[in-house]
């Protein structure tokens, strides 16, 4: 007879098969009436499942009461079951539709069918279908699980007549499928029912909040030249509470949207003509970009790094003696072809077809656009003899490189074809490699922290061991692994281990941070590599006179400049802190009379480096205001008779309502000055200002 072991190890034995629900209810009422399904072994099953055997179960609710809100497991039943009541509704609202195929997703779920003709889907129809749905989950119908063996649950599937269903189902048989499973919303017979295997709620009154939230056209299969289908995007969560959560989360990531605030700031532009994916700089994104690798590259020479710079292209043999090529060569643009050799293939009667096999084999002479800077660096290091008094070598550079991402996936400044990285090769011996991991942790974190990147998690990528991507010896890895390990443990911080998410080259630690709407992005990485120097032959002169292989580390504290500043665009909602902003001060007189008074404000600016403008159109004072406030420009001084007179300047500060009060021009140009030199650890405001702030 089963004995259920519960998560906190404690052991309820029953005498005969029990259900989850059976379980909940022998623990408490108030648990079985907020179970929605369980974890049987690991598996999700609806609290209805009978448990016959010895298990480990995890009873999933609603809402976890530890956690105040819905664990993923809790979500996947919500939107499954979900996805169901919205099919039933558009059977019902547009009869002849035909039901493909409808899974939970992270951030929802979607249901892809196929619509009769002339008779679309759009978004005038989600009201209809949305009462629908409230009805459906009103009548608290119960999800009812039925299951056919293979033939005769198939030749049901047959008389009914829907392809992509008797499709679902062959799929589902190919998989190791021994029967076909259905759940009705109601009495099975009687009620709306899709082919399914589960889990589902108990019930639909168990969906507590739900919004349609949009269409994509899509096709049978992901396949083009197949069927085309209509896919309608849905949420769902336990309560309303947390789905208004969620809809304001979504209003604020538009707004945050860095394509959109790119255009509207004027920091950067994609150009067709140029070509999709590459980034244009235009000059307000330009003095971001300084600033950042200002800041970076002064802490790298007080870290001892040396800069250096390399070409945007290497012959296709360095990249060979790599290992980028051809590695990565799908990832790359393809191979620039010496003109010599074009020549002599011409010369031979090399056809067409024989040229493009030659050059995507990489059996030219010729160049690569840099995918990666690291040959470069390492041709630095090799080009004189070495020590290891010398050791570490720390050679940085904010380096180009070129990836080949396919069009669909370019977008805005995250996703892009060339790209710089905040790039560093660090030459060691191996007793180095623990305290130069540290040291690269610790630039890591620091450069987040003064962005206000506060939430970070970080990622161990280790080998897969079932996989033969990787290069290298088992026990240079394993080396190297566990420096990674230790060195990610040291940083205080939540870390995770993932096999599989190693480059091919060496384990890696991996940065994500979390913006403050509450998403991840993958910024920085560090990573250990023992190949490359073995396949460079790199060498250095041991104590002992003999020659050893140093280790290298590859470092990146942002990541690629692109993609940082784009993620730091969406976490400022363009507000950049004073020491970034394009823009930091604009003067603002209040009518032609105070233009000279302005000017001098704007000089005792300038001359301090502090990036400043004046307006002097004619526009009225609050026209002024709205305009410099939409570029959001950290500070504006309105000027007009009066503080001329006193040789003041009033104040108001980005994104509060009324003006700060007024400062001596001087005062206000040190205390700027002070903001931009802490990086925003003194402001105007906590030292002029307390009351403000408080
Ligand atoms: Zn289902
Ligand atoms: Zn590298």
């Amino acid at each position: 007879m089963p004995r259920i072991t519960l998560p906190d190890n404690s052991v309820r034995e029953f005498d005969k098969p029990v259900t989850a629900a059976e379980v909940a209810a022998d623990i408490g009422a108030g648990l079985a009436k907020a179970v929605i399904g369980a974890k049987i072994d690991g598996e999700l099953c609806d609290s209805a499942t009978l448990i016959t055997n010895d298990v480990e179960i995890e009873l999933i609710t609603a809402i976890d009461r530890k956690a105040g809100e819905s664990t993923e497991d809790a979500l996947f039943l919500l939107r499954h079951s979900c996805a169901h009541v919205m099919a039933e509704a558009i059977c019902k609202i547009i009869p002849g539709v035909e039901l493909v195929y409808g899974p939970p997703l992270e951030t929802g779920f979607y249901y892809d069918i196929a619509v009769p003709e002339g008779r679309p889907l759009s978004t005038d129809d989600f009201e209809a279908i949305e009462a629908e749905m409230a009805k459906i989950i009103k009548e608290d119908r119960p999800f009812k699980r039925y299951e056919l063996a293979v033939e005769e649950g198939m030749n049901k599937l047959k008389s009914e007549g829907s392809k992509y269903k008797i499709d679902n189902a062959e799929r589902a048989i190919e998989a190791g499928s021994d029967e076909l499973s259905w759940y009705a919303t109601g009495e099975p017979g009687e009620a709306w029912e899709d082919l399914c295997k589960g889990p589902h709620v108990p019930s639909t009154g168990r969906i507590g909040a739900f919004k349609i939230m949009s269409l994509a056209s899509s096709y049978w299969h992901g396949d083009a030249d197949s069927d085309r289908l209509t896919r309608v995007y849905g949420i769902a969560f336990a309560d309303k509470k947390q789905l208004a959560k969620h809809l304001n989360h979504l209003e604020e990531a538009k707004k945050r949207d860095h394509r959109v605030l790119g255009k509207k700031l004027q920091l950067f532009h994609i150009d067709e003509a140029v070509g999709q994916g590459l980034v244009l700089w235009t000059p307000n994104g330009a003095v971001i970009r300084n600033e950042l690798q200002n800041f970076i590259g002064a802490e790298l020479r007080k870290q001892g790094y040396h800069d250096v710079y390399c070409p945007h292209i290497g012959k296709l043999e360095l990249y060979k003696t790599s290992g980028h090529f051809p590695y990565y060569s799908e990832s790359q643009f393809v191979p620039i072809m010496d003109r010599d050799f074009l020549k002599k293939a011409a010369d031979d009667g090399c056809s067409c077809s024989e040229l493009a096999n030659l050059m995507a084999s990489g059996d030219i002479e010729g160049y690569l656009l840099k995918p990666m800077n690291c040959p470069h660096h390492i041709k630095i290091y090799s080009s004189q003899p070495r020590s290891y008094r010398d050791l570490p070598v720390r050679l940085s550079e904010f380096g180009t490189v070129y990836r080949w991402e396919k069009s669909g996936e370019l977008s805005g400044m995250i996703r892009v074809r060339s790209f710089t990285v905040d790039d560093a090769h660090l030459f060691c011996r191996e007793d180095q490699i623990a305290e130069e991991l540290n040291g690269c942790l610790s630039l890591v974190k620091m450069v987040f922290q003064t962005l206000g990147l506060n939430d970070f998690r970080v990622r161990v990528g280790l080998r897969d061991p079932d996989s033969s991507k990787y290069v290298g010896k088992s026990e240079d890895w394993d080396k190297a692994e566990k420096a990674c390990r230790e060195a990610a443990k040291s940083l205080g911080t939540h870390v995770t281990e993932e096999p599989g998410e190693a480059a091919f080259y060496g384990p890696k630690i991996d940065f994500i941070v979390r913006d403050v709407i509450g998403r991840e992005w993958q910024l920085g990485t560090v990573q250990v590599d023992y190949n490359l120097p073995k396949r460079f032959e790199l060498s250095y002169t041991g104590s002992d006179n003999q020659q050893h292989r140093p280790v290298m580390i590859h470092r990146a504290p942002f990541g690629s400049m692109e993609r940082f500043v784009g993620v730091l665009i969406e976490h400022f909602a363009g507000a950049f802190p004073t020491w970034l902003a394009p823009e930091q001060v604009r003067v603002l007189p209040i009518s032609e009379k105070s233009a000279d008074y302005g000017n001098s404000v704007l000089k005792a600016l300038r001359d301090k480096d502090i990036r400043a403008t004046i307006d002097h159109s004619n526009e009225r004072i609050q026209a002024k205001i709205k305009v410099a406030s939409e570029m959001k420009v950290p500070y504006l001084l309105v000027v007009g008779p009066s503080d001329q007179q006193d040789q003041v300047v009033s104040i108001r500060a980005r994104g509060l309502r009324q003006n700060l009060g007024t400062l001596p021009v001087n005062t206000f140009v040190e205390g700027v000055c002070s903001e931009i030199s802490s990086r925003g650890k003194q402001t105007i405001i906590s030292e002029h200002f307390q009351a403000v702030e408080a």
